[in-house]
């Protein structure tokens, strides 16, 4: 096989792609084209494409190659950029568009997981001295921003030259380092120890004739049950969201119902505007309905979504994404929408 990348020797190539193949295979750490991963040598850097899927790693062309040095100096003056006219590579891919933080921490590898332990613990108002308590490691704790740029800054603020570890508040875990071995073996070290399964038993089992809705399938599996449950404080969570992903690939929040004839009512509306269906809905105390339309990525989220919801501490106060941050991650305007479906 043919280097195309000579920055970087052969080993250390491989190493890498099979960590990145080994994290996007694992749905409780990346969720479809979340997630990603860098490798960096002699002022190059090589980062996932943006849109691309880790769990392509190895038998895709998904990582491109980007002058780290041009990007460095980018965000020491603060200048918002795709870095589009930093790729050395030829492969019509563009970089993440987290690329900027990969840049920013200084170690050779960079590992960023949208790991469901860590989300499901960074989304309370006590999360960070939460998490002291139950990581014992050094970890820098940082507040959410809108993926990209806003974020790089934020934990440019924050970070230490010798900080390896993230948790980004309603979003995820990145995990730094020189060895790119014992730099995944942290990243699962971490995600392992904030996976305190919490809401089990809140699942509630149906005994009633499953109700239709037009153009979506109950999701019956016994996994999905805890979408029936009958404790109303984890029931009004299911419309909130909180983290990029779900807003991205859920849209704000997934619509709830008392029901059936609501939920109905509901797709009709949106038919009439031409307006188009979510994937998922949700029904009390009878659980969630997948559009038959509802594309892989969309599947891959809804799972994240439930063990997510599985690992959250109900008696906290909990930080949901505002219309606002919603609107920003979607380019349109979250309450403008509210109004126009109801
Ligand atoms: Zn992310």
């Amino acid at each position: 096989m043919v280097n195309t990348n000579p920055s970087f020797s052969r080993e250390e190539l491989k190493s890498f792609k099979d960590i990145s193949f080994k994290l996007g295979s694992n749905s409780h750490l990346v969720q479809a084209a979340g997630g990603n991963t860098s490798i960096k040598s002699d002022g190059r850097m090589l980062i996932k494409a943006s849109g691309t899927w880790l769990i392509n790693s190895l038998d895709k062309d998904i990582f491109v190659e980007v002058d780290l040095n041009s990007i460095t100096e980018k965000i020491n003056n603060g200048k918002e950029d795709n870095f589009i006219d930093d790729i050395i590579s030829k492969n019509n891919l563009h970089p993440s568009s987290e690329t900027s933080f990969h840049a920013l921490i200084k170690h050779k590898y960079v590992l960023h997981v949208h790991s469901t332990t860590a989300i499901a613990n960074a989304i309370s108002q006590s999360s960070e001295s939460d998490l002291k308590k139950y990581l014992d490691e050094d970890f820098i704790f940082i507040p959410y921003c809108r993926p990209g740029f806003t974020l790089t800054m934020e934990i440019k603020k924050l970070i230490l030259p010798s900080t390896n570890i993230l948790i980004l508040e309603n979003h995820g875990l990145i995990v730094a380092g020189d060895d790119i071995e014992d730099t995944y073996k942290l990243l699962l070290k971490i995600h392992k120890k904030l996976d305190l399964i919490r809401n089990k038993k809140l699942a509630f089992d149906y005994f009633e004739e499953i109700t239709n809705i037009d153009g979506y399938m109950h999701k019956n599996a016994d996994k999905y049950k805890l979408f029936s449950t009958q404790n109303e404080k984890l029931f009004s969570l299911f419309s909130k969201s909180f983290y990029p992903d779900h807003v991205i690939f859920l849209g704000p929040g997934i619509p709830t119902f008392l029901e059936v004839k609501e939920a109905n009512e509901f797709i009709q509306n949106l038919k009439r505007k031409n307006i188009n269906l979510p994937p998922y809905l949700i029904l009390k105390y009878k659980g969630l309905f997948e559009n038959t339309l509802a594309i892989p990525a969309a599947k891959e989220m809804i799972d994240c979504f439930l063990e997510v919801l599985l690992r959250i501490d109900l008696s906290k106060s909990l930080k949901f994404l505002s219309s606002q941050q919603e609107s920003e991650l979607l380019n349109w305007d979250i309450e403008i929408y509210r109004q126009s479906i109801n």
